[in-house]
C-alpha cells in the first residue's frame, strides 16, 4: 500500500516505521523544517519500550536515556510522599521505564526508518473514495494514496475539518521544561515530582549528566512568559524549593526553557473515516499528568500498522485499529486529567491536606492506578 502519513512527530515516525516494516511505502509531509525537535526530555514507561521492541527501537532507546530511577512524589519541602523505584519496572512489566531527550529519540526513529520526511510541507486538505485518497500540499502538488494518517498533534488540522465544533480544553496550567547539566549525584536518590499548592516540579535524568525538568504553575491561559525573563520567573516561583530545585534552575539559561499552556482534547465522535485516521495527539492529546501521552502514540502507531496488513483492507482495517484503541485511551485521558486536578491543588490547605493523603496511601494502591497501563501490550 501507498501511505501518506501528515506529521513527524512521535506518531507519525513511529507508524511510518511500522508500516514499512510490514512492506508498505510511506510518504511523510512535516509542516515544520529538520530537527525542530523540542530541547526536552520524554518518560517511555514499559508499555511503551515493549511497543518500540516490535518497532526494533527498544534495544537502542533503552541504551540512550536512562532507567532505575529511585525517588517518587516530595512535598515542595523535600518530605517523601510516596517512594517509588522504576528498576522494579523491568521485573514487573518486562521492561523498563526509559527516561530520554526528545531529540535523540526522534534521530532513533529516523535512523530505523532510514527515509527522511518532506519538510516544510503542510497537509493543507484532501479528498477520498473508495479507490484511495488525494492529498493536497502546501507546495502545490498533490499526492495519492491507499491511506492518510494524521498524526498532525493536538491542533490537526484533518481533525478540525472533522470537527469544527470540538476544540482542545485548557487545563489550568502552563508548564516549563528545559535541560541542563547537573551533577547526577547531587540529586541521589531524590528523582520525581515534587508538590507544591498550585506549583509543581519534576526532576528526571538523562544521559551524560544532564537532567531533564519540567514546572507547572496553576494561572489562565496564554500568559507567556519572555523567553529572556523565564529562568528569573522560575528561580522566584521556587525560590523556597528545598535545594534542588532553584540549583537546577539556575544551571539552565533562560532562553533554553520551554512553555506551554497544558491543554487536552474532549473525546471524538469517532477517529477513522473510511481511508483516514487520526493517531497520536490529533486523536487524544492528554495532559502529561501520567506520561503517557507520547506513550500511547507509540501503542496506536503498532495496532493501526498491524490491523492494515492483517486486512489488507484500509476501512476495515481502521475499523479495527479505532475498536481497539479509542475508548481504551480516552479512558487514560480522562485519568491523566484527574491526577492533574489532585497535584495540582491551588490552596495551602487543600495541598497540605493532599500531602497527607498520599504520604498515608498504601503502595498497592498507588501502583494500581498505574499497573493496568504500564502492563497492556499492544
Ligand atoms: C509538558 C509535557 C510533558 C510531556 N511528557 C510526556 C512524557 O513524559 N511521556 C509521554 O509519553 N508523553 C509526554 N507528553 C506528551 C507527548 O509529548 C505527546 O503526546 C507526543 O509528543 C505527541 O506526539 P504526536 O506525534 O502525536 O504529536 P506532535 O509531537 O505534536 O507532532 C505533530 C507533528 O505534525 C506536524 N504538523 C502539524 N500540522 C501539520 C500539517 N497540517 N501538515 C504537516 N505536518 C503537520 C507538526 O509540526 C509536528 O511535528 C508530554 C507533553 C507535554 C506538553
Amino acid at each position: 500500500m501507498e501511505i501518506l502519513i501528515s506529521g513527524a512527530g512521535i506518531a507519525g515516525l513511529c507508524v511510518a516505521l511500522a508500516l514499512k516494516q510490514r512492506g508498505h511505502t510511506v510518504h511523510i509531509y512535516e509542516r515544520a523544517k529538520p530537527h525542530s525537535s523540542v530541547g526536552a526530555g520524554i518518560s517511555l514507561w514499559p508499555n511503551a519500550i515493549k511497543a518500540l521492541d516490535q518497532l526494533g527501537v527498544g534495544g537502542v532507546v533503552r541504551s540512550s536515556g536512562t532507567s532505575n530511577l529511585s525517588g517518587g512524589i516530595f512535598s515542595a519541602t523535600g518530605r517523601l510522599l510516596i517512594a517509588e523505584d522504576t528498576a522494579a519496572n523491568d521485573a514487573r512489566y518486562g521492561a523498563p521505564t526509559v527516561i530520554i531527550h526528545r531529540a535523540v529519540l526522534s534521530d532513533i526513529l529516523l535512523n530505523a526508518l532510514s527515509q527522511q520526511p518532506q519538510y516544510n510541507t503542510t497537509v493543507t486538505d484532501y479528498t477520498q473514495d473508495s479507490n484511495g485518497v488525494t492529498v493536497y500540499l502546501s507546495n502545490n502538488t498533490t499526492v495519492h494514496g491507499d491511506l492518510l494518517i494524521g498524526a498532525d498533534g493536538i491542533h490537526s488540522a484533518i481533525r478540525q475539518v472533522w470537527f469544527p465544533h470540538i476544540t482542545p480544553r485548557y487545563a489550568g496550567y502552563t508548564a516549563w521544561r528545559g535541560v541542563c547539566y547537573f551533577d547526577h549525584n547531587r540529586v541521589g536518590t531524590r528523582w520525581g515530582e515534587w508538590l507544591g499548592a498550585g506549583q509543581r516540579f519534576g526532576i528526571t535524568p538523562l544521559k551524560n549528566d544532564a537532567i531533564y525538568w519540567y514546572a507547572t504553575q496553576n494561572q489562565p491561559a496564554n500568559q507567556f512568559i519572555a523567553i529572556n525573563d523565564r529562568q528569573a520567573h522560575l528561580l522566584h516561583l521556587f525560590a523556597d524549593w528545598g535545594v534542588q530545585v532553584p540549583a537546577i534552575l539556575a544551571a539552565t539559561a533562560s532562553a533554553a526553557i520551554m512553555q506551554h499552556d497544558i491543554y487536552d482534547l474532549p473525546a471524538l465522535p469517532y477517529w477513522i473515516d473510511n481511508r483516514v485516521a487520526l493517531l497520536g495527539d490529533a486523536a487524544h492529546a492528554m495532559t502529561p499528568n501520567l506520561g503517557q501521552g507520547g506513550c500511547q502514540a507509540i501503542e496506536d502507531a503498532v495496532v493501526l500498522a498491524k490491523a492494515v496488513t492483517t486486512f489488507n483492507d484500509v476501512p476495515a482495517g481502521l475499523q479495527t485499529y479505532q475498536l481497539a484503541r479509542k475508548s481504551y485511551v480516552e479512558a487514560i485521558v480522562t485519568k491523566s486529567r484527574q491526577i492533574g486536578a489532585v497535584f495540582g491543588i491551588n490552596n495551602r490547605w487543600g495541598s497540605a491536606m493532599r500531602n497527607l493523603l498520599l504520604r498515608h496511601l498504601p503502595p498497592k494502591m498507588s501502583q494500581q492506578q498505574l499497573h493496568p497501563i504500564l502492563a497492556h501490550e499492544v
